[in-house]
């Protein structure tokens, strides 16, 4: 790799820590430039997807968003809150190894507390696993009380999925004929057709599961009995994914993506 692309690059982990703090000195637009860190999972992902996919698709989509906004990305983090029942078709299954929430509250807070001590203050939490939320949202609370008390002011978190700029044009493009809840669409048709798009190689296509939607009464139980349902592990059917829908999605959403970061610091995006 030549001196030029390292000094350009979006990883930080491919950065040497000169380059690093001439980025955060140089700025953009008036400030750090803006860091993003990835957040997923490893997680089951029905028998077609990968057990990272909730981390992959966030570092993927990351990637193309800060070479948009002059912007870094971290190393992912990608273990992440247990996988619930309803949302990622539980815990239970081959695979899933996730932290307790207080493991990955503080985790988040220690790495949030770093970057804005080395002056990286524009700071996106970008996740790909919704079971992650709350505590997200805990560790920037928790961050920004450490850094008050340690006088480092200024510093700004913004954490959002990366699924909320899908709006009603996309998920028509997706569900031509409707879709079930977005709950269910766990390894479904969105993460199966972005996956056929970003990394094909590893999505096993001739085990696409085609099933009707999972069904859980309306309430939770602890311990959650994982034969009270039976499912692939995917929420609901993924036959209607194509890496052309895939293409579609990413093309919109990593503009919409980098519009909606670069506004929430105050900055323009090419
Ligand atoms: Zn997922």
């Amino acid at each position: 790799m030549s001196a030029t692309t390292s000094t350009t690059s979006t990883r930080m982990d491919h950065m040497t820590w000169e380059d690093l703090d001439a980025r955060v000195k140089t700025g953009v637009q008036g400030g750090p430039p803006i860091v993003i860190l990835p957040t997923g999972a490893l997680e089951q992902h029905g028998p077609h997807l990968p057990l990272g996919t909730d981390a992959m698709m966030p570092t993927m989509l990351a990637e193309r968003v800060a070479a948009k906004i002059d912007g870094l990305v971290a190393p992912t983090l990608s273990y992440g809150y247990k996988s619930q029942p309803k949302s990622g078709g539980g815990n239970h299954m081959p695979g899933c190894a996730a932290l307790d929430g207080n493991t990955y509250t503080l985790m988040v807070r220690d790495l949030i507390c770093d970057f804005a001590r080395h002056g990286l203050t524009r700071i996106v939490l970008f996740d790909g696993h919704m079971e992650n939320q709350m505590f997200l949202t805990e560790a920037s609370d928790l961050a920004l009380r450490m850094l008050k008390a340690e006088g480092i002011e200024g510093t700004r978190i913004v954490k959002l999925g990366y699924w909320i700029m899908i709006d009603e044009p996309l998920e028509e493009m997706l569900f031509p004929e409707g879709l079930i809840s977005w709950e269910l669409e766990h390894a479904a048709v969105m993460e199966t057709s972005a996956m056929m798009y970003l990394a094909p190689d590893l999505v096993r296509a001739d085990k696409i599961p085609d099933h009707p939607p999972a069904e859980f009464p309306p309430y939770d139980v602890y311990p959650f009995d994982p034969h009270s349902v039976c499912h692939s592990g995917a929420l609901s059917s993924a036959a209607g994914a194509s890496p052309e829908k895939g293409k579609a999605l990413v093309e919109a959403l990593v503009p919409s993506l980098a519009r909606q970061i670069a506004g929430a610091f105050g900055m323009e995006c090419a």
